[in-house]
């Protein structure tokens, strides 16, 4: 098992800029796709909880309110 990356949809505070991303345990969010930044270069995102497209109950447990 280990560590899963929770799903989430989120808007770059760079650009504004929508894109999924994927929500680690640690706080870490890395962009689906695109590496570890935005296009733009930001590394900044405003993660959109109501977004989220693969809940988990294990992803539940684990998440931490920011
Ligand atoms: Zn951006």
């Amino acid at each position: 098992m280990g560590e899963q990356p929770q799903r989430a949809a989120a808007i770059c505070t760079e650009c504004g800029n929508a894109l999924a991303v994927q929500v680690w345990s640690d706080g870490s969010i890395r962009p689906i796709g695109t590496g570890v930044e935005c296009s733009c270069g930001c590394e900044t995102f405003e993660v959109l909880e109501s977004s989220v497209s693969v809940p988990s109950p294990d992803d539940e447990r684990e998440r931490s309110e920011i």
